[in-house]
């Protein structure tokens, strides 16, 4: 059964990005109830896999004190690049929902250009991807901050 998508969760995954003056901020979620938000900080912490998606499935995963996030939807500005997508598929979230595409954030900075889609052949699970969710807000983001 597909996801459907919610504007407040992806909502506070743009509030995020523009409180770090990012394009990129990620929202983890069960059902309605928001558990952690990130931004990119690959600037502020020097660190080049500190992409959004990534810090949020850490900091839940940390604070769950468990590696298996079965049951959480990532939401996410940006389509998660394939270190992303990788971590999202070890951590068996339900499902992702993604604004603007790999292609779109290519216009503004260089991307990895394999789609979400494409990992998520390989996945052991499945994740349920939908792309384009508030897509004209996300692009925004790629236009002010980028
Ligand atoms: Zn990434």
């Amino acid at each position: 059964m597909p996801i459907k998508p919610d504007l407040k969760l992806m909502q506070a995954a743009i509030d995020v990005a523009v409180l770090n003056k990012t394009p990129f901020g990620a929202v983890l979620a069960m059902g309605d109830e928001i558990f952690v938000t990130a931004a990119n900080q690959t600037k502020s912490l020097s660190d080049p896999t500190a992409h959004a998606e990534l810090l949020a499935i850490r900091k839940l995963a940390g604070h769950l004190q468990k590696t298996d996030l079965s049951g959480f939807t990532l939401y996410t500005t940006c389509e998660p690049c394939p270190m992303c997508m990788s971590a999202a598929i070890w951590a068996k979230v339900d499902g992702i929902i993604y604004g603007c595409s790999i292609g779109a954030i290519s216009e503004f900075m260089d991307q990895i250009n394999v789609r979400s889609e494409y990992m998520n052949k390989f996945a052991l699970k499945q994740v349920k991807i939908t792309g384009g969710f508030m897509e004209n807000e996300c692009y925004n983001l790629l236009r002010w901050y980028s």
